[in-house]
């Protein structure tokens, strides 16, 4: 029988990890088939705190492994594959075999919507990337030409964002207007430097000779004409999938599938508590994840100091 378990070892759930072991609770962590969450895909993370030279994302991952594990967390590679959390002990099932806690903290992050192109995913991070937060600023896209791919809400802050690096950003969406809200498509439109190609969809992304992006070849859906833009890099912002699937029907969630906290990191079972990008469809940084795996191991800890889970919910 566990004391907590942690699903997810990204930011939030080595975060989550660090703070239950200091509170000697020697929690186990399932890595789930990503160890290390999506931190560990890009080689430059410039905006976690304490690195002025930056750091690369999957050392930084490997540090907070290691800190957690100083303190008694027990990582294992594993993925649940289901969950019975209507009574206490949980159960969960990891690779087949069974787990029981008295508390959990999910931590499974968001999946990026990919376009699904080969070059897309031979040319992702040389240029493609699905953060301009935290990709943006990077030297290869100062003064140079930008696609953004998307027309939500997303799309059009990443554009936003973007004009402040690249010489002009392109804005390609499939439909004649944008899906965003109206303030915020009339706010992007309104940039000088933003240029939207209306009816249009990415079919290639060019510049796998030459290891890096350099363009993007394009087909407007309503006439079948293609063409090709030049552009140094390709922000991919057509939405995200909260790895939430598991707990559909069981705790609470909006519409797009991401677990809704209340009072900071609890969820609607008693016991169960969430953090970062799985409940968290506005910030997605590593920072703010590592935040909120901080807020739920300490809501953990308070339950189980309560007893609450051992006495069975009521
Ligand atoms: C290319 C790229 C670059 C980025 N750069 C930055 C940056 O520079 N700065 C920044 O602040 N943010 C950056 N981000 C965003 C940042 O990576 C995320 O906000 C952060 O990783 C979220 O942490 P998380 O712990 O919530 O989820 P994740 O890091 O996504 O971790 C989720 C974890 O859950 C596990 N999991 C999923 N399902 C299961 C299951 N069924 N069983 C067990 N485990 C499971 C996964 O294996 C993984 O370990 C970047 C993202 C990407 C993709």
């Amino acid at each position: 029988m566990e004391r907590v378990v942690i699903i997810g070892s990204g930011c939030a759930g080595l975060t989550a990890a660090l703070y239950t072991a200091r509170a000697n609770l020697r929690p186990l962590v399932l890595t789930g088939t990503q160890p290390g969450g999506l931190l560990t895909t890009t080689t430059a993370v410039e905006n976690y705190p304490g690195f002025p030279e930056g750091i690369d994302g999957y050392e930084l991952m490997t540090r907070l492994q290691k800190q957690a594990e100083r303190f008694g967390a027990r990582v294992k590679f594993g993925s649940v594959e289901a969950a019975d959390l209507s009574r206490q002990p949980f159960g969960l099932t990891v690779d087949g075999e069974p787990v029981a806690a008295e508390a959990i903290i999910i931590a499974t992050g968001a999946s990026h919507r990919h376009l699904g192109l080969a070059s897309e995913h031979k040319l992702e991070n040389k240029g493609v990337t699905y953060c301009a937060t935290c990709d943006g600023a990077l030297p290869v896209f100062r003064e140079k030409p930008l696609v953004v791919v998307g027309g939500g809400d997303s799309a059009c802050e990443e554009a936003m964002y973007l004009t402040r690096f690249g010489s002009v950003v392109w804005l390609v969406h499939r439909r004649d207007s944008l899906r965003a809200s109206k303030i915020m498509a009339e706010r992007a439109l309104a940039q000088a430097k933003i240029k939207p190609i209306w009816d249009s969809v990415v079919t290639e992304v060019l510049g796998e000779k030459q290891d890096k992006v350099t363009g993007v070849r394009l087909k407007n859906v309503k006439t079948g004409t293609e063409s090709a833009v030049e552009c140094a890099g390709v922000f991919v912002a057509i939405g995200h999938v909260p790895n939430t699937q598991l707990f559909k029907g069981i705790l609470d969630m909006d519409e797009s599938g991401y677990i809704i906290p209340r009072r900071g990191a609890a969820t609607n079972v008693p016991g169960v508590f969430v953090a970062g990008d799985c409940a968290d469809r506005v910030y997605r940084q590593a920072v703010t994840a590592a935040g909120q795996g901080c807020a739920a191991a300490i809501e953990a800890e308070r339950y189980l100091a309560a007893g609450t889970g051992k006495r069975g919910h009521q």
